[in-house]
């Protein structure tokens, strides 16, 4: 079995306790983690990586994207999310699996070369013929070489019925429930260490109809999925929620069987009181997307107070075409600003940033038994941060060089105890090849 030992370096686990070695090491054999301390590793065959100047941390794990989006990046500039969606919906009917496949792959090499070694995907837009859309992105994480958990989404409600898509972008309600159970038979891995995990996506309250939010419940836990759906990001869609079902965003949420453990929701931002404790106690996740909150105007999610209801928190680059940057790392930093805007310099510690885009993760995909912190018997999925250069010279604290610094550059990531990338370059693919083939639709 292939040994890799990391040594020299500081080490932040995102163990429970909190556990960091100033100079540390982490040993990996196979898809496993097998030690983690401080000071060298004891003497061994395997291949040995020099750390020094290097942060060793978890992987971090992406919550929330539309890899698709990346070939229709830059436009609606000034949009709010409704009128972003108008304009965006039109463009998004001329997708299929060749387009698809092109974006995710360079979606996923992009969030690789920012530490991502795990990311969620939410794909909601299935034009007629357009092939398997799904199957594209798998494979692209497959090439890249990072754990994926695809989410097969969907939308039954038009404009016609009262919804905001155009109808000739939407499903048939039971065609879609089909589709999705199908994409589970045919793609989600239950066994420990996988690769590749499904879930189940209807897009929105303002895309999809009640029944197909209530019975996308219903097959997600008879196949003993996730659940994963947009909800509270903007003013709008509570005002529609008040408007068609006269209740709150997540009261619609909670009537229809969307708030428990197995569930995450995107954005979380217009959460009363009342929902931020509903949360917490059903153990909904929230994927936080700070940078496409800030892109798209939709406002600052509650992060400290969903934090202290006790529900998990995550990261989301969301995007592509609402948070063109795409990078996971930089995220740590947007959380960091965005709870400190609301709540003041008290609000968020790099640590608990740090925490959020790892354990907070991989709680809210279902995966912190294995993934979310450097502890033995966990799955290698490592990231060495290159603290020495110019942009964190001076920062003593290497946990706050990254999450208060500039966006640092890898000298290794593992995935599954894989090279994935090696001082700064995709080990797998070459990114001047995957930008080339994106296309701009
Ligand atoms: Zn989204």
């Amino acid at each position: 079995m292939a040994r890799i030992v990391i040594e020299g370096c500081a080490v932040a686990t995102v163990d429970p306790a909190g556990t960091e070695y100033a100079e540390g090491h982490v040993v990996v054999e196979g898809d496993r983690i097998v030690a983690v301390g401080p000071g060298s590793a004891p003497p061994s065959d395997g291949t040995r990586i020099d750390g020094t100047g290097c942060l060793a941390t978890p992987g971090l794990v992406n919550t929330h994207h539309h890899l698709y989006q990346w070939a229709t990046r830059g436009r609606a500039q000034q949009a709010d999310l409704f009128g972003w969606l108008h304009e965006l919906y039109p463009v998004w009917a001329r997708i299929d699996a060749e387009t698809v496949a092109a974006s995710a792959t360079a979606g996923l090499g992009w969030l690789a070369l920012s530490g991502c070694t795990t990311s969620a995907d939410h794909h909601y837009v299935f034009p007629r013929g357009a092939g398997d859309l799904l199957g594209a992105t798998i494979a692209a994480a497959a090439k890249v070489g990072l754990r994926f958990h695809p989410t097969r989404g969907s939308m039954d409600l038009g404009v016609s019925a009262g919804g905001l898509p155009p109808d000739d972008l939407v499903e048939d309600t039971d065609a879609a429930l089909a589709a999705t159970g199908e994409a589970i038979d045919r793609y989600h891995d239950p066994s420990p260490g996988a690769m590749v995990r499904v879930g189940v996506a209807p897009c929105s309250p303002f895309s999809v109809t009640p029944r197909l939010l209530r019975e996308s419940a219903e097959l997600a836990r008879r196949k003993g999925v996730r659940l994963h759906t947009h909800l509270a990001e903007t003013v709008d869609e509570e005002a529609y929620c008040h408007r068609e079902h006269g209740c709150t965003p997540a009261e619609y949420a909670e009537r229809l069987g969307w708030l428990g453990p197995d569930v995450w929701l995107a954005h979380g931002i217009h959460l009363d009181d009342a929902a931020v404790r509903r949360l917490g106690a059903t153990g909904t996740g929230v994927a936080h997307c700070p940078s496409s909150n800030g892109r798209l105007g939709s406002g600052i999610a509650r992060v400290r107070d969903l934090l202290d209801a006790g529900a998990p928190v995550g990261l989301g680059v969301d995007g592509a075409a609402s948070e063109e940057a795409g990078q996971l790392g930089g995220e740590l930093r947007q959380a960091l600003l965005f709870a400190r805007l609301r709540g003041g310099p008290a609000a968020l510690t790099a640590r608990e940033a740090l925490e959020l885009g790892t354990m907070g993760g991989a709680r809210c995909l279902g995966r912190d038994a294995e993934l979310g912190s450097l502890e033995p018997g966990k799955l290698a999925d490592v990231a060495l941060w290159n603290l020495a250069g110019l942009g964190h010279a001076g920062i003593a604290d290497p946990v706050a060089a990254l999450v208060f610094g500039a966006p640092a550059p890898l000298t290794l990531l593992l995935v599954n105890g894989e090279p994935v990338v090696r001082d700064g370059m995709l080990c797998r693919v070459d990114a001047d090849d995957l930008a080339r083939r994106v296309v701009t639709l």
